[in-house]
């Protein structure tokens, strides 16, 4: 861990999944329920097209628009669209079916159990610093009843485009209106989290709760904890 001067800090950038709670296990139960829903509404679909199926029409998806790649929930509708489409349902009603899923397979989505450190840590740190969030993913902080700890909440979907894409933290700071050398960014991804938000110029830690080995050909983020409940003693030593 390379010692850093946090001292400037005047803001907190949050990623979300897998730092603030474990996603995939929420993944996996919306994916279970969303064929849930479409086995028992629309049965012709699930029959057509099985989960892995859907899962490459949708990575398909993206690879044919990139300029949509960014924006999951515009991917997992339009799939769910036309596979509903293939599977013979009127076109008129593909949409509506497409958003009724998607809206069953959201709600779940949002679903999360933050880690025990999570809200204890951002009562504390909000008494500080300011709180943002940045995510490539479709969250929605007010479902999930997290939204009044954060200041700032932007996505991919919203923002057009993804971490690590600079324009992303730069939408950060702007909304902050900070400059990216007073924020530090706190999230679970090399790329999106640490190598992408240092570029822009902000301070970086990783949060590393697995005990992963940090990527060898990347250089580290300025510090690494377990959890985010060890962020105010970081913060507290500069
Ligand atoms: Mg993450």
């Amino acid at each position: 861990m390379r010692r850093m001067a946090f001292g400037a800090v005047r803001a907190i950038c949050f990623d979300l999944d897998n730092t603030l709670w474990e996603i995939e296990p929420v993944l996996q139960r919306a994916e279970a329920i969303l064929a849930d829903w479409l086995r028992d509404r629309y049965p012709r679909i699930p029959e057509r097209f099985p989960a892995a199926e859907m899962l490459a029409m949708r990575a398909a998806l993206s690879r044919d628009e990139p300029h949509q790649a960014h924006d999951f929930t515009y991917l997992r509708r339009e799939t769910l669209a036309r596979a509903a489409a293939a599977a013979g349902y009127e076109p008129e009603s593909c949409a509506s079916i497409a958003h009724a899923a998607f809206d069953a397979w959201h709600a779940a989505r949002n679903q999360v159990t933050p880690y025990a450190e999570t809200l204890p840590a951002l009562e504390r740190l909000k008494a500080r610093f300011r709180l943002a969030t940045l995510s490539n993913g479709n969250a929605d902080l007010a479902r999930i009843g997290l939204a009044h700890h954060f200041e700032v909440s932007l996505n991919a979907g919203l923002l057009g485009c993804a971490k690590p894409d600079p324009r992303a933290y730069e939408a950060v700071a702007e909304a902050l209106t900070l400059e990216p050398a007073e924020i530090l960014f706190v999230g679970d991804e090399p790329h999106a989290d640490v190598l992408g938000p240092r570029a822009a110029g902000m301070h970086t830690v990783w949060v590393n709760r697995r005990g992963s080995a940090w990527p060898d050909l990347l250089s580290a983020a300025d510090a690494s904890v377990v959890h985010i409940g060890e962020l105010e003693a970081l913060l507290a030593e500069t």
